[in-house]
């Protein structure tokens, strides 16, 4: 069975799987990250973003995250991001911690997103001693409600933090879906438009585990290594993690799987969208659909077996497309949903 809770409940792709299998299969290989699988995978991701960045892997997104964040801070520093963000909502105080206590300032924002007003508000609020000194914008593309920030709005973002001195970095769990919605080269919306460090997801996009951390500015990388190390986030098989990546990376494995998640949020949305007493909250963008259901329909839905979330992000239920959700689950779930509204 499938459902729709996160795009983490899904598999390993086959072509990432693969992938990891010949890594095996290749016999004895350096520990600790110079094996040639995880250089091979670094170069690989500096052509795909046309440019010479700084690569590094670790287990999960949380990590991914709090790690980069801690490099571009120091403790008495703040981050601007928006109050759905997952670094403010699910990550265990992860930044704070990795950072040595830098404060998250949160800012709403409609559709989930940060926007230039609400980053200056924040910058100007205070300018003294006793309040944290705004360091870092960050932003999650696409974001926690299923939007994305189009090659404008991250200009113009990363336009008021480079005036405002602050870096920006980018949570990408879903980068891939955002790529895809977009349709623009992974540049555009990165270091192109002005984002200094970019955790590009790879687990939601069919990896069985692993993110990279991508530094545009060199510069900030140094001593990452040690961080990542200190943290327990230095993987000694290495190439297990960035292996698969191969499989992602060659022939735009990474972009189909988004694409399709995509495809399946529309579809969802589409359907549900037919639905009297059904409401579609945001448009989708990427892989997510946020509903509002009758209390009744979502508890039927659940006592059937369907897992989803519920008050996730900004309430309602959370509908998550992964790289492999069928359409015929989403036609069921959706006849089912259709069937239980007309029954009251
Ligand atoms: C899934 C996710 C992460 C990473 O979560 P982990 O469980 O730590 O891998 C980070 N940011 C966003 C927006 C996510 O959805």
């Amino acid at each position: 069975m499938q459902h729709f809770a996160s795009d983490n409940y899904a598999g390993i792709c086959p072509e990432a799987l693969a992938a990891l299998i010949e890594a095996n299969n290749s016999g004895h290989e350096p520990a600790y990250g110079d094996d040639s699988w995880t250089q091979g995978v670094c170069d690989r991701i500096r052509d795909l973003f046309q440019t010479d960045c700084e690569v590094f892997f670790v287990f999960n997104g949380t990590a991914a995250n709090s790690l980069a964040l801690a490099s571009l801070c120091q403790s008495y520093h703040s981050l601007i991001c928006h109050e759905l963000a997952h670094i403010e909502t699910d990550e265990c105080g992860g930044p704070e911690f990795f950072s040595g206590g830098s404060k998250l300032l949160t800012a709403p924002g409609i559709d989930g997103k940060l926007t230039p007003d609400a980053i200056e508000t924040i910058v100007t609020r205070r300018a003294d001693i006793h309040y944290p000194k705004p360091k870092v914008v960050t932003l999650t593309q696409s974001t926690e409600v299923g939007t994305v920030y189009s090659v404008e709005e991250i200009r113009a973002i990363a336009a008021i933090a480079k005036r405002r001195h602050l870096k920006v970095h980018m949570d990408g769990a879903r980068f891939a879906n955002a790529v895809a919605s977009l349709n623009v080269h992974p540049s555009e919306i990165t270091w192109r438009a002005g984002v200094d460090v970019l955790c590009f997801g790879g687990t939601k996009n069919g990896l069985p585990v692993g993110e990279a951390v991508i530094f545009f500015d060199k510069t900030l990388a140094v001593d990452f290594a040690y961080r990542l190390k200190q943290a327990g986030q230095l993987a000694s098989k290495m190439r297990f993690i960035s292996a698969p990546w191969l499989g992602l990376l060659n022939n735009d494995v990474w972009l189909r799987n988004a694409k399709h998640a995509n495809a399946m949020a529309q579809l969802m949305a589409e359907r549900l969208a037919g639905i009297d007493g059904v409401k579609v909250m945001f448009k989708p963008q990427a892989n997510a659909v946020f509903a509002e259901l009758p209390p009744h329909v979502a508890q039927a839905l659940r006592a059937k077996g369907w897992k989803f979330y519920q008050f996730i992000g900004s309430g309602g239920c959370r509908l998550m497309c992964a790289w492999d959700t069928l359409a015929e689950t989403v036609e069921q779930f959706t006849d089912e949903i259709r069937a239980l509204c007309a029954a009251r």
